[in-house]
């Protein structure tokens, strides 16, 4: 894992909309911050930046020491969770998780290797006897933790969630949110996480960043938070 450091950001869009203004802030090895704001604050524009599907018009991106501003998206290292986890339905839990293995040709694994990796990441992840499955017959939190080995199995530096548990009844997604806890109490992942629920950023982050109109109003632990008047 690698520490997110975000010096003076901002995003100017083709049509001269100053979408994010100058965002500060410093997500430490193994943090885990929460980016919360009303809709069109601006939420999903950073991700994107941070992410490299989005051009950043100035400041500096740093994943720990190196900058990466103009750096190619598949070379940045993150690793990204969607609502979907976009996982192949055909393929095992094995294969699912192997996938981006057997993508890396430069990496030149032997299946050895990529069994080992598989069987660390599944393990940590307590999916080992799932691992013959199709995703179908999963429930949503063990597809989640398939979506997490697959990022795992790469060796991400970081996570970043967009709304990951939005789409999901409200059981599920207390389920789901129990997960990443428990994830992120074992594994300490690096992550940014947006969400618009108020108990997850409660419960889940090290700390909450709070957007509005593209400017960071305030960054502080969810305690802080609580008990200010
Ligand atoms: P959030 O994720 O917080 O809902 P977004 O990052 O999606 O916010 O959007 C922030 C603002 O930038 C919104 O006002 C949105 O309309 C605007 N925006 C997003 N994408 C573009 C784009 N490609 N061109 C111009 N404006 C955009
Ligand atoms: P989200 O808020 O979840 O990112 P949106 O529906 O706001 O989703 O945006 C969907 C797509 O439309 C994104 O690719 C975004 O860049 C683009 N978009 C959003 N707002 C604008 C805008 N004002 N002008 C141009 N493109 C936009």
């Amino acid at each position: 894992m690698a520490s997110i450091t975000l010096n003076n950001i901002h995003k100017t869009y083709d049509d001269g909309f100053h979408a994010v203004k100058g965002v500060d802030l410093e997500i430490a090895d193994g943090e885990f911050v929460i980016l919360v704001g009303p809709s069109g604050c601006g939420k999903s524009t950073l991700l994107r930046m941070v992410v490299g599907l989005e051009d950043i018009t100035d400041g500096d991106l740093l994943i720990g020491e190196r900058r990466v501003n103009e750096v190619a998206p598949k070379d940045r290292n993150l690793a990204m969770v969607f609502q979907n986890y976009a996982l192949y339905p055909h393929l095992t839990v094995f294969e699912n998780i192997a996938f981006p293995l057997r993508l890396n040709k430069d990496a030149k694994l032997s299946e050895d290797q990529i069994k080992a990796k598989v069987a660390e990441a599944s393990r940590m992840l307590e999916l080992d006897d799932h691992l013959d499955r199709k995703p179908g017959n999963l429930s949503g939190g063990q597809r989640q933790r398939v979506a997490m080995g697959r990022a795992i199995v790469r060796e991400a530096d970081a996570f970043l969630f967009d709304e990951p548990l939005s789409n999901l009844d409200a059981k599920l997604r207390g389920q789901m949110r129990a997960e990443i806890a428990q994830m992120q109490r074992r594994l300490g992942i690096t992550s940014i996480y947006v969400t618009h629920d108020q108990t997850e950023a409660m419960t889940l982050g090290d700390r909450v960043a709070v957007l509005k109109k593209g400017e960071l109003q305030q960054v502080a632990s969810p305690r802080e938070l609580y008990e200010q008047p």
